[in-house]
């Protein structure tokens, strides 16, 4: 490809990326070395209790620090390593880099959970399971203080595997939670037969939840089946400390959103009691 350096490539996502061979092909070999070269980094986003106030837990986002573009978001990569299979070493190196992590945090007094959320690609391979338990056990942490994060739609009625490691890593203690509920397709009615430790709450829900009834609606009957269910349920995306306590005052367990922390470096996760959460 001539003089063109790599960086000058633009990362394209889903279809168009198909139609972009030549890039296609450097955005895998760029992000095999952003692997092999430690380039990318986790910032983590703590949950809040609704109920103390405390950060309750942790959850890893991957970010890629790209040599020459910056920082750059999940949505600028990932799209591109699950269709090119790149998304099992980068789930291996976000498990490693978490579980690293949450061993040092906890050797210093600090009991976070993590949760890291993986693709329904992951899901789908076999011995998934049996290789998370694995990196647990070599990690010293406990797999009860890990959570996989798994959007609705990886665990639709059609993907049956994706279901059986579900059930496996619950077997040996790992919790699953289902990320952006109400997004997707699935309903609750398919989740029935699973083990799931948490549910949260889509951000657009949330987003609007002091206005419109629709969506007051929506995540009363989440908290509802979820609590049914037996599951916690946690609420994504909470900016205000209105939304806090009309979340809270509906049953709501956790809460996560700009309103107590963006996502950082584990070192700048706030310690203290945050303002506002259990008001
Ligand atoms: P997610 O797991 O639903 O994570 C929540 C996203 O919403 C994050 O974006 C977070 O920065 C953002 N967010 C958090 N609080 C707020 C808020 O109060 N307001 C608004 N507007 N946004 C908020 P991010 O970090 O860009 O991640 C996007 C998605 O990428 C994640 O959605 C997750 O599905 C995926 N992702 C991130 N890290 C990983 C990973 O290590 N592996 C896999 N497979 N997927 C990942
Ligand atoms: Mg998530
Ligand atoms: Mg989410
Ligand atoms: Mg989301």
């Amino acid at each position: 490809h001539g003089k063109r350096g790599a960086s000058d490539i633009v990362v394209y996502a889903g279809e168009e990326m198909a139609a972009h061979s030549t890039q296609w092909l450097v955005v895998q070999a760029e992000l095999r070395h952003a692997l092999a070269r430690d380039e990318l980094v986790l910032h983590y986003q703590p949950k809040v209790d609704l109920r103390s106030g405390e950060v309750a837990s942790v959850e890893a986002l991957v970010r890629w620090q790209h040599p020459q573009r910056g920082l750059l978001p999940p949505s600028e990569f990932l799209p591109a390593a699950e269709q090119s299979g790149l998304i099992e070493p980068l789930t291996a190196w976000v498990l490693r880099r978490a579980l690293a992590d949450q061993a040092h945090w906890t050797s210093t007094g600090r009991c976070w959970s993590v949760s890291v959320n993986v693709s329904a690609r992951n899901l789908e391979k076999p011995g998934f399971a049996e290789f998370v338990a694995g990196l647990v056990a070599e990690y010293g942490t406990s797999p009860g203080q890990l959570l996989l994060e798994v959007t609705e739609t990886a665990l639709a009625a059609d993907a049956r595997r994706a279901a059986q490691t579900v059930v496996d890593l619950s077997s040996r203690g790992i919790g699953i939670s289902v990320d952006d509920f109400g997004t997707g397709f699935t309903g609750m009615s398919q989740l029935l037969g699973l083990p799931i430790a948490e549910v949260k709450i889509d951000r657009t829900f949330v987003a609007d939840v002091l206005d419109s009834p629709q969506s007051q609606a929506i995540v009363r009957a989440v908290i509802a089946l979820a609590h049914g269910l037996g599951s916690r349920v946690t609420a994504e995306g909470v900016e205000t400390a209105d939304v806090a306590y009309w979340l809270r005052r509906a049953g709501c367990d956790e809460a996560q959103g700009y309103l107590y922390s963006r996502p950082v470096p584990w070192l700048e996760i706030p310690m203290y009691e945050i303002t506002g959460a259990a008001s």
